[in-house]
């Protein structure tokens, strides 16, 4: 791939999006609703390192559910995919992210760990003799993968424990079958704090740039995610990344990704590159609106959907 070419067109295209204003802010967390609507940045992170950053670069926003697939492929470090595997299932619903039918019918396994209850079903998988050893593992290895230490929102977080009725619901629901074991209110406590890790579109990037690296850091060249995992992960996000449209994703864009509803959007291109978005006003399906058109034109005008040769 040229780099210099994708920068580019992402430059284009992200200039052609400035005035779209369409989409509303996440309202259903408080917090996300008091961000300005008009933020907009784009990160591009080559294997080999290279970086390019547009717009407002310098902004932090709130991992949400793009911290899903991360924390996925830490739990498979952790426990291995075998034991993942038998807690949590690799179906796509075609339900939406908070969906509270979101359980296999006899195993009582939520369906994939894309999705509201099978993230915190991986996260409840977590190990650590505390529950602060817990979170440091979890906060360690994302800030690995951004190349530098992050932070939480703690406004973000206690906003989302406020209000996370339908969250709590889904967890007790697990727990009543067993499907999950740990304290319900320590897990949902890991699960809001992993989706309140701040971080802008160049660390997104660098964390999808590992991934599209089989698992080694473009800048550290460290292996941080084994190549399995690595695989694994990607697969997942290719057919459960994107809500409730991760089917039309597959079919229009045909690449890995994963959407928050902060307005984040990563994309992977295996071998070439990672791409991370922000721009918060997101559509009915929870995506940033300008992110996901900023992603569905790039991967069109570089013909990157893997199965565009036939
Ligand atoms: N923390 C959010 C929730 O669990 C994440 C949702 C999302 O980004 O899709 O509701």
């Amino acid at each position: 791939m040229n780099f210099a070419k994708a920068c580019e067109i992402l430059s284009q295209h992200f200039s052609n999006l400035t005035k779209n204003q369409d989409g509303q802010l996440a309202s259903y967390i408080p917090e996300l609703a008091k961000v300005d609507p008009t933020l907009f940045s784009a990160s591009l992170v080559s294997i080999d390192g290279e970086i390019f950053s547009v717009g407002n670069t310098d902004q932090t926003f709130s991992l949400q559910s793009t911290s899903k697939p991360i924390v996925y492929s830490l739990a498979l470090r952790e426990l291995g995919s075998d034991f993942v595997h038998s807690k949590v299932g690799v179906e796509p619903t075609g339900e939406a992210f908070n969906s509270i039918i979101e359980l296999e019918e006899n195993s009582h396994r939520p369906f994939n760990p894309m999705i509201n209850s099978g993230a915190i079903a991986t996260t409840s998988l977590i190990n650590g003799k505390s529950y602060k050893d817990k979170l440091n593992l979890i906060i360690d290895y994302v800030s690995e993968l951004a190349g530098r230490r992050l932070e939480i929102d703690k406004s973000i977080f206690e906003s989302e424990r406020a209000t996370a009725h339908r969250n709590r619901a889904i967890a007790y629901l697990m727990k009543h079958f067993d499907v999950m074991t740990s304290d319900v209110e320590e897990t949902l406590a890991l699960y809001f704090n992993q989706c309140s890790i701040l971080v802008d579109t160049r660390d997104l990037a660098l964390i999808a740039g590992s991934l599209a690296n089989q698992g080694i850091h473009p800048l550290s060249k460290k292996q941080l995610i084994s190549k399995d995992h690595t695989s694994k992960t990607l697969r997942l996000m290719f057919t459960c990344g994107m809500y409730d449209t991760a089917g039309e994703w597959a079919f229009r864009v045909g690449l890995p990704a994963k959407s928050g509803v902060s307005g984040a959007i990563f994309l992977v291109v295996p071998g070439q590159f990672g791409l991370a978005v922000y721009s918060p006003r997101i559509d009915q399906h929870g995506h940033s609106v300008r992110g996901r058109l900023l992603i569905e034109n790039l991967v069109s005008d570089l013909d990157l959907n893997i199965f565009s040769k036939g």
